[in-house]
């Protein structure tokens, strides 16, 4: 079976959702390919209080349910699948969902960025119940509790810093005995008194079967385990974006997000990127949101210039 769409946009995060949202306002009739994790990021959060518009907050699955309603509204299609391969040689590109063949006059790639994680037992499993990757997502909840970040890069003393607003302390669990954030970040995180570090040291079990009590760490130098008391560990590793299908095909930066030019514009012509496949910076749903605005519209007007 095959099908011809003026636009796909892969991934059903906030800039999947907004880009729909748009594009089927602006009568494109657009084909959503749900991913992997459908929601993206924010299904994976509780209480979103820095999205604007909702002065309670809302819990995140809440708010992607109702952005995928919204732009269901005006005819956008929500198909849960996963892209199996992407052509981008020629237009329309042809996209395959297993047998099935999707011919895309444009491609709006928004198939986002997942956190990297650890990869221990239990850590997926107390995701919402004390592990983390997002603190100005989760922070909030953590008041008066002892905490952990794991990392040494910018994100990880960001996330420290960020914490301390809450926590009663922060340990930076770092697997060497030198950061790779940032001198400035460094500064400000060894003259915060809430913040201490926990350095050559690597988690090896987060404890806890409903929630963390705790986390198991080892001394990379003696190789010691000892457990640390914590109630709450944000990892914060770096984030993977999920360029799996486009990767040989279109410009990606040295760190493997896609490069867009002037708004939402790839290298290829009729390809565009929104939220955080191609954001490392800001990745904030209002921002990722902002970005699946800019990617509809790009798309609208490059279909106009070419009459379709
Ligand atoms: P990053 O700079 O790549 O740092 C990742 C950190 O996680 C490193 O310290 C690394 O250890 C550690 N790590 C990686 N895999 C690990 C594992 N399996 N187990 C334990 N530790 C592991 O990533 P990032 O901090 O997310 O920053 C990404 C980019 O965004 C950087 O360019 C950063 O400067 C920028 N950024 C800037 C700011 C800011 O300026 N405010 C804030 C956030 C991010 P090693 O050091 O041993 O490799």
């Amino acid at each position: 079976m095959s099908e011809t769409r003026d636009v796909v946009i892969i991934g059903s995060g906030c800039s999947g959702h907004t880009a729909a949202l748009y594009t089927a306002r602006a009568n494109l009739k657009p084909l959503v390919i749900e991913g992997h994790e459908p929601g993206g990021q924010l299904s994976m959060t509780t209480l979103v209080e820095n999205f604007p518009g909702f002065p309670e907050g809302i819990l995140g699955p809440q708010l992607v349910e109702n952005m995928r309603k919204q732009a269901e509204r005006f005819g956008a299609e929500y198909r849960m699948a996963h892209l199996t391969s992407a052509d981008l040689g020629k237009r329309p590109f042809l996209l395959h969902i297993g047998v099935h063949q999707v011919h895309a006059q444009t491609l709006i790639i928004a198939s986002g960025a997942s956190a990297r994680w650890l990869g221990l037992p239990h850590e997926q499993q107390l995701i919402g119940h004390g592990v983390s990757s997002c603190a100005t997502c989760d922070g909030f909840f953590f008041r008066g509790q002892d905490i952990a970040v794991v990392g040494g890069g910018d994100s990880a003393l960001e996330e420290a810093l960020f914490l301390t607003r809450f926590a009663t302390s922060v340990t930076v669990i770092h697997r060497r005995d030198a950061l790779r954030a940032s001198k400035i970040m460094q500064e400000r995180a060894f003259s915060n008194e809430k913040i201490r570090f926990a350095w050559n040291t690597q988690v090896v079990e987060v404890l806890g079967d409903d929630k963390v009590t705790g986390l198991k760490v080892r001394d990379t130098l003696t190789k010691e385990d000892r457990v640390l008391e914590v109630t709450g560990v944000f990892v914060a590793i770096g984030h993977v974006p999920n360029t799996t299908l486009v990767t040989g095909q279109v410009d990606l930066h040295a760190n493997g997000y896609v490069r867009t030019g002037l708004g939402s514009f790839t290298n290829i012509e009729g390809l565009f990127a929104a939220g955080d496949v191609q954001d490392d910076v800001y990745r904030q749903a209002v921002t990722s949101a902002g970005s699946g605005c800019i990617a509809a519209i790009d798309a609208e007007r490059w279909l106009e210039t070419l009459g379709m």
